[in-house]
């Protein structure tokens, strides 16, 4: 049941509205460590509930806190359709809260973007190249960032955006937490990556 895990009332309430009534087993392992801090490695595959597993424990963290600075959690997709589909889940999971999402994908025009960033999203979602133009632009501040979530990784990195990822992490230079979803278990590239930005994570294979 999701009201086990220690989530704050007005998510359970989405929860509970949405019907989801038991956890997939990549929510019943990854939430409760995701909801102590701890850095994660996640293997698990579309369809399995993972946006649910890093979205609700996200959602948890900002919603303890009064603070309002800048963007407080980023999640890197590889594509514009996963980062949209993520953001509409997020929306669904945030209808009792005031927390705000917003996207940042290519294809999208740059100045309304910037307009979108100058509001502050609590938790900003999107596409390595796109945030990484914004950063440059002076457009984009990270340094409030708490936690970072890299979903599809092995996806992100086969399509070359290693780089980009890693220039966007180190942006987040007081990052208290890094989650790591991949379908695969990945190879040097993964397993590289994973050494460079998570703190004794945990690894879970769903
Ligand atoms: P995902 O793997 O995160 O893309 O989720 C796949 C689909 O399953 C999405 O439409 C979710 O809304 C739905 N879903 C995720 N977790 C649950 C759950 N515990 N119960 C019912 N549906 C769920």
């Amino acid at each position: 049941m999701f009201a086990d895990f220690a989530l704050h009332e007005r998510l359970l309430k989405a929860v509970a509205e949405l019907r989801f009534d038991t956890p997939t087993p990549v929510q019943a392992a990854a939430i409760p460590p995701a909801l102590e801090g701890r850095d994660l490695r996640v293997t698990a595959q579309t369809g399995s509930g993972k946006t649910a597993a890093f979205l609700l424990p996200v959602l948890h963290r900002l919603l303890d806190q009064e603070h309002k600075g800048d963007v407080r959690a980023l999640i890197l997709l590889p594509t514009r359709e996963l980062a949209q589909q993520t953001l509409k889940e997020l929306e669904r999971f945030a209808r009792f809260t005031f927390l705000k999402g917003g996207l940042i994908t290519g294809g999208e025009d740059f100045k309304v973007q910037a307009a979108m960033l100058r509001k502050i999203p609590d938790v900003l979602i999107g596409t390595p190249g796109r945030l990484l133009e914004h950063l440059n632009a002076g457009n984009l501040i990270l340094r409030d960032v708490q936690v970072l979530v890299l979903d599809e990784a092995d996806r992100m990195l086969d399509m070359g955006f290693a780089d980009d990822v890693l220039r966007l992490a180190n942006e987040c230079s007081q990052r208290q937490q890094t989650l790591l979803f991949s379908a695969t278990t990945g190879g040097t590239a993964l397993r590289e990556m994973t050494g460079r930005l998570l703190r004794e994570p945990q690894h879970l294979m769903l």
